[in-house]
């Protein structure tokens, strides 16, 4: 399995530092709002990354943090008068919502930055005994220049860095030794949470958030780091190995990855230009599965496109996608023969063609883009290769197929619950017979079992009409 590394600036074969085993953390949002769909990028596409190392079997310890800390969430709070935390538990629930729609697994932990503050004390305290952190007047900076591998990651040389950071420094800064250095923990403003601490009372810069987050819940040492988009490459990720690798004197991730921009009508997504989408607004016009199923057509890190036209696509594939597993279900219930003819188990053994090329693209840097071409092999393959004569054995195991190459990108082809329309055409001509037969009671029956699965029926002059409610 290979995994473009932005470290090297290419792909290395996967190699995890325990066998079976894959440490990873995600940067996470922070929660003053609702999530936008650049934000879901990231969390569909790592949540992919994931489901792909659970398919090859590997035990994956998926962390990620929750910024419930945050200038933006101080001032939305005093926006409406409320407080920090009351602001960033709304937008965690709301945010969790989003993620169950867009069919995102629960992380094995979201730590909340909040409720680490000690263990980012100590770590702090840590990188000022090792000389590489120093306090002033209650702020305490890093001190970038003692790093020696600082810019590996984003590839920046210091010195070009010290010339475009003078413009950088903001009022009160100039107390820095060195223009380079960031903020590891910030005094106490009027009005803002804080924490007590050796430096006073104050509250965390970002950056240390993670390092420490990232070092209890998975150890000094991750297979990868990732989240977020290239813009979080730098500064907030070289800042992270800096704080790691100098506090705990060892390199912090093997690997790092990182997900193209999205693009809104090949513009940059923001506000000013109208053009910022929530995905609560996109779950009012979509599933979300057609959210997740367009954000895996193309590769992770390529700059993606939204627009209504990619989505209506989407949505039409996803389609076919669902409408090949409906046929097998309806095919399943009318099966004559159990079990698979020779010929079948032949026709089976071709469709494995499919799945080796799902697996060579998911290996090749997780390209779900050609993964999903695959996928729609093997429905044109179940679509042609199936009809009412075929075994259940034989539409089962082309069912599971389907299903085990479609859970690895998260989406949802048997949903159990759903009642098909030829399931509920059944069921009413079953009624129509009972009442025929004057068997009121198993009419009444039916009619109470498809109104508990949605399905509303009015008899009419012309029959039966259905709906769903
Ligand atoms: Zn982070």
């Amino acid at each position: 399995m290979k995994i473009y590394n932005t470290m090297s600036k290419r792909k290395e074969e996967f190699v995890p530092l325990e066998e079976g085993k894959v440490k990873m953390y995600v940067c996470g949002p922070t929660v003053y709002n609702y999530i936008h769909i650049g934000n879901a990028r990231p969390m569909i596409v790592f949540d992919t990354v994931r489901r792909y190392f659970e398919y090859k079997n590997y035990d994956v310890n998926y962390v990620s943090n929750f910024t419930d800390v945050d200038d933006k969430i101080i001032k939305k709070a005093n926006e409406e008068g409320v407080t920090a935390e009351e602001i960033s538990q709304r937008y965690i629930a709301e945010c969790k919502k989003d993620m169950d729609g867009m069919n995102i697994e629960p992380a094995t932990k979201n730590p909340l930055a909040t409720e680490e503050i000690d263990g980012m004390i100590s770590m702090i305290e840590t990188l000022i005994e090792k000389g590489y952190a120093y306090e002033k007047n209650g702020t305490v900076y890093y001190r970038t220049r003692k790093f020696k591998d600082y810019g590996k990651l984003s590839h920046k040389n210091l010195d070009d860095l010290q010339s475009g950071g003078r413009t950088l420094l903001v009022s009160g800064e100039d107390e820095k030794e060195d223009s380079l250095d960031f903020v590891l923990w910030k005094p106490k403003k009027e009005g803002e949470p804080a924490w007590v601490s050796p430096w006073g009372e104050g509250r965390p810069g970002w950056h240390i958030e993670c390092s420490e987050m990232s070092k209890k819940y998975l150890g000094e040492q991750i297979d990868i780091h990732a989240g977020g988009g290239e813009d979080l490459i730098f500064p907030h990720h070289e800042n992270e190995i800096a704080q790691s690798e100098a506090a705990n004197g060892k390199e912090f991730s093997r690997y790092w990855m990182h997900n193209g921009f999205l693009n809104i009508d090949n513009r940059k997504m923001s506000k000013s230009l109208g053009n910022f989408f929530t995905v609560r607004e996109i779950s009012e016009k979509y599933d979300l599965q057609v959210l997740r199923f367009f954000m895996l057509s193309a590769h992770y890190r390529s700059p993606l496109n939204f627009s209504a036209e990619l989505m209506e696509a989407a949505k039409s594939g996803l389609e076919r996608i669902i409408t090949a597993a409906d046929r097998l279900k309806f095919l399943m219930g009318s099966a004559k023969t159990e079990d698979m003819a020779e010929t079948e188990a032949e026709k089976f053994a071709k469709s494995a063609e499919y799945v080796g090329n799902f697996e060579s693209a998911m290996d090749d840097d997780f390209n779900t883009a050609d993964a999903i071409a695959a996928v729609f092999d093997l429905v044109k393959f179940i679509n042609t290769m199936t009809d009412e004569d075929s075994s259940k054995e034989y539409l089962e195991n082309l069912f599971d197929r389907l299903v085990r190459l479609t859970e690895v990108l998260g989406i949802i082809v048997d949903k159990e619950d759903e009642i098909l329309d030829s399931d509920i055409e059944a069921l009413i001509a079953e009624r129509q017979a009972a009442r025929k037969e004057k068997n009121f009671a198993r009419a009444d029956e039916i009619r109470d079992e498809l109104l508990a699965k949605g399905i509303v029926l009015k008899d009419t002059r012309e029959g039966v009409q259905w709906k769903r409610a």
